[in-house]
């Protein structure tokens, strides 16, 4: 039992040895310090400077040094060239510092550029011993830029539910607290709560914040099973967007005279790596909420946009999709509670998960979700159900595609389209064909039942997808669209 317990933690310690080692495959390290440690610096502390160039914006350090198993404690900390930016003693090999955030123990904030120096405590190490120790220093880690975790929470192809709208403390999120006061709200709730619910990811997009991302990277660890996704409500006069999957900073002053275009932030964050969806962009503009519908007053490049709000809370705003689907964009439609007040219960709209977005990902990270909106691979539960899916595929004699993908079909020849809904017994499925009803709703007898539809090409650009209503006809499942000859 012993022996199996071992060879275990044998294997785990294996895992780690190749996570970190994949860490490392990605990106090599920029400084490597290394040296040795003898008795005769027990219980001192020494400092091991390096240089951290112009354009640095995070520094990620791995230490290692051997005999620990003797017992030698090495702690570490750091210091930029105006001081102290944290210490974590003996209680983390790894960490990161960036912009908006650090591993617990650090504090983040911008890097300036000049002399480091690495802090080695000397805690405890035998007489006869002299111990190597190594720190790996990696700058712009593009995968901590990107994501609070280095590895995939899983790995597993399925269909992964979220929520990519909501606020906290850090912008205007609030709710009551003991004393029955509104206040900020603590980020920690909303990841509680979205774990309570069941969901897989979520992204926390407050105002033009940076704030949140140190919460978020200390709270990761422990929501094992809930992707933290960095994001951040790109808050202008003249409309709304979510920047996912950058935690860098990202200049979003818009303004007519003296101030940058939308159009300028969306290739900012298109160029660290992130993605941009437009938030409610329906949503009336005026003296309540300046800019909160979509009105750019400089052209936009719709090809820049991954995604659009289509269901806000429970407001559906297809037809501003539609518009930009139109014009010859495939813009994924995803969902976004708008949450601002983590402990509302799950029946109300803006309640956290509702709606929920569903994406079918390779894998439970930061890579896999975006990827997975980029694809269209995306429905939306509009009251954020934990279970009902909508799969759709369309099929021809020499092509398949499913929601998202475009498919080439030639004028006069027929396209079988399958509709798989599950959890929706009693409603019915709408065929949209260019934003508009194409026949009547198939009505949905079983829990689990998959229809069959047939559209016939004219040889035209058209885009088509399914909505499940549910007994009233109200809107219950969105679907991406198949885009036919785009
Ligand atoms: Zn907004
Ligand atoms: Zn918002």
């Amino acid at each position: 039992m012993i022996q199996s317990i071992r060879s275990l933690s044998s294997f785990l310690l294996l895992l780690l040895a190749c996570s970190l080692s994949l860490h490392a495959q990605v990106q090599k390290p920029d400084v490597v310090l290394e040296g040795d440690v003898t008795a005769a610096q027990n219980r001192t502390h020494f400092f091991v400077p390096f240089a951290v160039p112009q354009g640095v914006h995070r520094i990620t350090v791995d230490f290692s040094y051997t005999h620990r198993q003797e017992k030698t404690t090495l702690n570490i900390g750091i210091h930029d060239p105006n001081g102290f930016r944290g210490q974590s003693g003996s209680n983390k090999d790894h960490f990161t510092l960036g912009p908006g955030d650090a591993t617990a123990s650090y504090i983040p904030g911008f890097i300036p550029p000049g002399q480091w120096k690495l802090l080695i405590s000397v805690s405890s190490i035998r007489p006869e011993l002299t111990s190597h120790y190594r720190a790996e220093i990696r700058f712009n880690s593009p995968l901590e830029d990107a994501s609070f975790t280095l590895q995939p929470l899983e790995t597993s192809a399925r269909w992964y539910r979220g929520d990519l709208h909501m606020h906290t403390a850090h912008s205007d999120g609030s709710c009551v607290n003991q004393s029955g006061t509104r206040v900020p709200c603590p980020l920690f709730l909303t990841a509680q709560m979205a774990a309570s619910r069941g969901l897989d990811f979520i992204a926390i997009s407050d105002h033009n914040s940076l704030a949140h991302y140190a919460e978020m990277r200390e709270l990761q660890p422990y929501f094992s099973k809930l992707l933290l996704v960095p994001g951040r409500e790109m808050t202008t006069f003249y409309g709304h967007f979510n920047a996912f999957g950058t935690t860098q900073y990202v200049n979003y002053l818009v303004a007519e005279k003296g101030g940058r275009t939308i159009d300028q932030v969306i290739s900012d964050v298109r160029a660290q790596g992130g993605i941009v969806s437009i938030n409610h962009p329906m949503s009336p503009t005026d003296e309540r909420c300046r800019g909160c519908g979509w009105g750019p007053p400089d052209s936009v490049d719709l090809a820049k946009v991954s995604s659009i709000e289509v269901v806000n809370a429970n407001r559906v705003m297809s037809p501003f999709w539609d518009e930009q689907i139109a014009k010859g964009h495939r813009i994924t439609g995803v969902g976004g509670s708008d949450n601002h007040e983590a402990p509302k219960t799950d029946n109300i709209p803006s309640a956290i998960g509702h709606p929920t977005t569903a994406v079918w990902a390779t894998e439970l990270s930061v890579a896999g979700i975006l990827d997975g909106i980029r694809a269209g691979h995306v429905f939306i539960d509009v009251s954020g159900s934990r279970g009902r899916v909508l799969e759709v595929d369309a099929h021809t004699a020499d092509a398949t595609a499913h929601m998202g993908d475009a498919i080439s079909v030639a004028n006069g020849t027929a396209v079988t389209l399958r509709v798989h809904a599950v959890g929706c017994k009693d409603g019915s499925v709408q065929t949209i064909v260019d934003g508009k009803p194409f026949d009547a709703p198939a009505t949905l007898s079983e829990d689990d039942q998959a229809i069959e539809t047939h559209w016939t090409s004219d040889g035209h650009r058209h885009w088509i997808r399914f909505v499940v209503l549910d007994k009233e006809g109200k809107p219950e499942l969105l679907g991406n669209s198949v885009y036919v000859n785009f």
